[in-house]
């Protein structure tokens, strides 16, 4: 594959930059790979694994001269980031984020870049429960989708370059707008996670009275919960804090369900949940079909498979 950019900076050392470090120099995207993260104990593992070509101590030093700087922090972070950046940005360098939610970090970080950068939000909609350093490999962003936010007055061809490197890294690609992507996303991987957490919240106030019953006796759906409710702490809490509207929404319509469903229960409506549960099998159907995710049970995963 060809190169896309001679240099690029990657600022926050965790999952998605280090999945992104190994995706761009399996393909030889970039010149060279430069990063940088907060905390030294951070900067030190990513030194030691050999994550990048180079790691700076500083925000500053680390996006010098870089034509692509790809913010990677907490979306609660992305503000401070972009400030400090700021003004050691290259001209004409390309300034892009892979936060989970896209109005709030636009809003956070485009007043603070100077009018000679381009800034070209985006999103891969691919993760696992896992952050850091070493949590990441090259095959995460594979046949997942990369999203693509372009700001108003966007220049297309800093934004083909972008999408470029996102397809090189072995993603789809599409274009969205922000409101519309914070809505959808909201759907598919806000609320699920908040319901996710709460469930093993609530299941873990009934171990304490059952004796851990309920890890003992877990069963697969509830597992499944577990590994997502596993996820970063930091990261969710900032993206429920910035998708507020759009998740408040998707929780208000999933409490009018629940309560539907509760009802047919408690109403001994067997026809009423078997027609649902048709319907939401249609859905996991059309997902696999659509090829986000196997067909095989345990979602293919072996007991031991760390994924
Ligand atoms: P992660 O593994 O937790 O890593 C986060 C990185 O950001 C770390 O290097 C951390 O530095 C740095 N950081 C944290 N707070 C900071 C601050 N206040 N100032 C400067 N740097 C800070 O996170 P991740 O999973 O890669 O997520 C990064 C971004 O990708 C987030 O915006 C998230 O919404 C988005 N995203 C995540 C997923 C997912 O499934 N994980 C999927 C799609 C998009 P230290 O290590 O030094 O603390």
């Amino acid at each position: 594959m060809t190169q896309i950019y001679d240099r690029v900076a990657l600022i926050g050392l965790g999952l998605i930059a280090s999945s992104m470090a190994h995706g761009m120099r399996r393909a030889g995207l970039a010149g060279e790979i430069v990063g940088t993260a907060r905390s030294a104990e951070t900067r030190d593992t990513a030194r030691e694994i050999g994550l990048c070509d180079r790691i700076c101590d500083t925000v500053a030093e680390a996006v010098k001269d870089a034509d692509l700087v790809v913010l990677c922090v907490p979306v609660g972070a992305m503000d401070v980031v972009a400030r400090e950046i700021a003004p050691a940005l290259k001209a004409g360098a390309t300034v892009t984020d892979v936060g989970s939610v896209k109005r709030a970090v636009i809003e956070a970080v485009q007043p603070h870049l100077p009018d000679n950068v381009h800034f070209v939000p985006s999103h891969p909609v691919a993760g696992t429960e896992h952050s850091g350093p070493r949590s990441g490999f090259a095959e995460l962003f594979e046949e997942r989708w990369f999203l693509i936010v372009p700001v108003e007055g966007a220049e297309p061809e800093a934004v083909d370059r972008i999408e470029a490197l996102w397809k090189g890294i072995g993603a789809k690609t599409a274009r969205m707008d922000a409101d519309h992507h914070d809505l959808v996303l909201a759907v598919t991987s806000h609320a699920p996670h908040l319901i996710a957490y709460t469930m093993v919240g609530v299941a873990d106030d009934l171990s304490r009275v059952t004796d851990s019953e309920v890890i003992n006796y877990s069963a697969a759906g509830f597992r499944d919960f577990t590994r997502i409710a596993a996820s970063d702490p930091t990261m969710w809490r900032d993206v429920f804090l910035n998708n507020k509207e759009a998740t408040l929404e998707i929780l208000g319509r999933f409490t009018e369900e629940l309560f539907v469903l509760q009802r047919a229960i408690r109403e001994g409506n067997g026809e009423q949940l078997h027609d649902y549960f048709t319907r939401t099998r249609s859905i996991r159907r059309s997902i696999i079909e659509a090829g986000q995710d196997t067909a095989a049970a345990n979602f293919g995963r072996t007991p031991t498979d760390p994924k």
